[in-house]
């Protein structure tokens, strides 16, 4: 069986911010077209860089990506700006669920259609979509989106981004400060996208054992580095990943660990 084409390749990666923090130090990672890559490690290991780097963010933050490349269906993408990789498919949901917090659950989505440069009628098929995907979204689809708790706001980011109708979606710790209840809703709708249509996805997660359960492959960063890539079931296997991400090597999926853990002083 062929393998499927490399749709992200994140070539030997650096990111300075303000000319003097070394965020990230060669960081390698492929995202093949179809799958599910988490990338995972504890706070501060350069995950919302990464991300920020793949969606072209960092200048706004006076952040640079000084040395390597990234590649985007096979074209060098390492400065292409952020609208014209939106409309290209790579798309992020990135930066604390940000919504037009005084615009509708409605005008929020049809924005993410805008963006990507959708007819009328493809913008009502795509809402149709989403509110199929997230009923909650279409019950509240009149409400202004700063009067949405956190699920339903990461929720319409979600949909939001898919109005763009991505072959990439880029996804920054979905998960933070939900409940677990939703956070399951929320990973049932992108798993079920990833199986029935084949969107792939790049996933920042804190939540390691949520991410490796979801994933296809991960990549563990550590300080800036990448320390580990493998397939979701390899890293679930290994003992290092379980007691420092996992909560301990007995009874792996028993141990309730929300957050990555470090590992403790010697
Ligand atoms: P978290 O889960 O806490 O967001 P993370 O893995 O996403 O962690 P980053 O936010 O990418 O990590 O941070 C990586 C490093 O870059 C950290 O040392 C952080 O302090 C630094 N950093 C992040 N954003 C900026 C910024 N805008 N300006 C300067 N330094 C930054």
């Amino acid at each position: 069986m062929s393998a499927a084409p490399t749709l992200l390749q994140v070539e030997a990666l650096e990111v300075v911010y303000g000319g003097a923090v070394h965020a990230l130090h060669g960081v390698d990672l492929a995202v093949r077209a179809g799958e599910i890559v988490a990338l995972v490690g504890a706070n501060g290991a350069g995950k919302t860089t990464l991300l920020r780097a793949v969606s072209n963010l960092l200048p706004a933050l006076r952040g640079q990506v000084t040395a390597g490349r990234l590649a985007y269906d096979g074209r060098d993408v390492t400065r292409t700006r952020t609208d014209a990789l939106v409309r290209a498919g790579l798309v992020g949901v990135l930066e604390g669920r940000h919504c037009f917090r005084g615009l509708s659950v409605q005008e929020n989505l049809v924005a993410g259609g805008l963006g990507r440069g959708s007819g009328r009628s493809d913008v009502r098929a795509d809402l149709e979509r989403v509110y199929g995907l997230f009923p909650r979204l279409a019950a509240k689809r009149e409400v202004a989106a700063g009067l949405l708790s956190g699920g339903e706001q990461q929720m319409a980011a979600i949909g939001r981004a898919l109005m763009g109708r991505p072959r990439l979606l880029v996804l920054d710790e979905p998960s933070m400060g939900l409940a677990p209840r939703v956070v399951e809703e929320i990973y049932r709708v992108l798993a079920g996208l990833n199986r029935a249509e084949g969107l792939t996805l790049l996933v920042a997660e804190q939540n390691v054992r949520l991410a490796l359960r979801h994933a296809h492959h991960a990549v563990v960063l550590e300080n800036g580095r990448s320390a580990l890539a493998g397939s979701a079931a390899s890293l679930r296997a290994r003992d290092d990943v379980r007691s420092l991400y996992l909560g301990g090597a007995e009874r792996p999926e028993a141990a309730a660990a929300p957050e990555a853990r470090r590992r403790a002083p010697a």
